[in-house]
């Protein structure tokens, strides 16, 4: 028998997909985000806004934010809030993000947060619940460390904890598998580092709003998809 708590079942959660509209992920660099993201906006069938891939995006086709972004990814830095705040406006204009979204990885630091709040209280919506995957600083850095994505879909992988069926091809689309250029050890180290101090302010601004729940990213990814199912469920009460 399985030890996993049971997971909703198809009308618990259609009720927390009618509810829980607009939902935020954070948690360290590694610890999950992007994997765990992937799976629930598609079992909440809204749309998953991930602002480092969004960067990523700008910054292969060369706009001018992308460019002025990239260096701040290489070092792993966060990119200036200005230019962020930029992108994910634009983004939340577009039609497909009009009744809900997943934001993965956003916002990381306390004026992305208001700036955030601001912007969805002006038209009269805010943030339902924000939700933070636990892990410690060494599990963040194997991940990152053996960290595969996907060069046309994004998606990750991992080179031992979460291998693709075919060699360095996407399960999903069958792109080429490659590393991050920023998964190098002095910028996942950066970016741990900046995560410490910059992610506390954000996590206490959410905690103070009665919107943060805590998740444990350890263990297998159905486990933790598991986990974060619960924490949806029990929202409905
Ligand atoms: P990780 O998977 O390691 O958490 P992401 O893919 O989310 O990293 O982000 C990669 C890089 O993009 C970050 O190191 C940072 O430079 C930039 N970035 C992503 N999201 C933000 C954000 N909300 N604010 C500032 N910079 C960001
Ligand atoms: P983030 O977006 O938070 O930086 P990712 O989703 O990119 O994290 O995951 C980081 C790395 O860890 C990837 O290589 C991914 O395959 C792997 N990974 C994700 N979840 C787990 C897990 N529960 N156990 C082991 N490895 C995981
Ligand atoms: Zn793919």
């Amino acid at each position: 028998a399985s030890l996993r708590p049971s997971a909703p079942g198809v009308k618990a959660w259609r009720m927390i997909a009618r509810k829980k509209r607009r939902i935020v992920l954070l948690g360290p660099p590694g610890s999950g985000k992007g994997t765990q993201a992937v799976r629930l906006a598609q079992k909440l069938g809204i749309p998953r806004l991930s602002t480092g891939d969004l960067l990523r995006d700008h910054a292969k086709k060369g706009t001018r934010l992308g460019r002025r972004a990239e260096p701040y990814m290489a070092r792993g830095d966060l990119v200036p809030d200005e230019i962020v705040l930029a992108m994910v406006a634009q983004q939340l204009d577009e039609e497909a993000y009009r009744d809900g979204y997943l934001l993965d990885g956003f916002p990381r630091t306390l004026p992305q947060a208001e700036a955030l709040g601001h912007m969805l209280s002006q038209r009269g919506q805010a943030i339902d619940l924000v939700v933070d995957l636990e892990v410690g600083a060494r599990e963040s850095l194997r991940r990152q460390l053996g960290r595969l994505v996907c060069s046309r879909c994004g998606a990750s992988y991992h080179e031992f904890f979460q291998p693709s069926r075919e060699l360095m091809k996407c399960d999903i689309c069958g792109g080429g598998l490659v590393q991050r250029e920023d998964d190098r050890p002095a910028a996942i180290l950066e970016r741990l580092r900046v995560h410490e101090e910059q992610s506390r302010p954000v996590l206490d601004y959410y905690a103070g709003q009665g919107k943060l729940r805590t998740v444990s990213g350890g263990g297998d990814v159905e486990g933790v998809f598991s986990k974060i199912e619960e924490v949806l469920a029990k929202e409905e009460g």
